[in-house]
């Protein structure tokens, strides 16, 4: 299994729902995919988990999403262990310092 970092992985999630545009959007449990692979970050086979993919919808895109999500929008749940694995491993930038980390 390759772990290199190449720019940002995108989600996969057990529910879809579209948006005012009619975007493919990730809701219920949503994992960060790396394209071209067929399981999670957090090591969840997509098609055992039934988890639809979202090319087109970055791991970072829907972290924001979530952070910002207005009212009667589908919800979402990250998965902890993806944020974990995608997590850039420079410090933060200064706000919300978080100091749990598992080795
Ligand atoms: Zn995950």
């Amino acid at each position: 299994m390759s772990s290199s970092q190449r720019g940002m992985p995108s989600v996969a999630a057990s529910s879809t729902w579209r948006d005012e545009d009619g975007v493919r959007q990730p809701a219920g449990d949503v994992h960060a995919w790396w394209p071209g692979t067929n399981q999670t970050l957090c090591g969840t086979p997509l098609s055992r988990a039934r988890l639809d993919r979202f090319q087109h919808v970055l791991w970072a895109d829907a972290v924001w999403v979530e952070g910002t999500a207005e009212p009667g929008a589908p919800v979402m749940a990250l998965c902890h262990r993806c944020a974990a694995a995608s997590r850039p491993r420079r410090t933060a930038d200064g706000r919300g310092r978080r100091t749990a980390r598992r080795a």
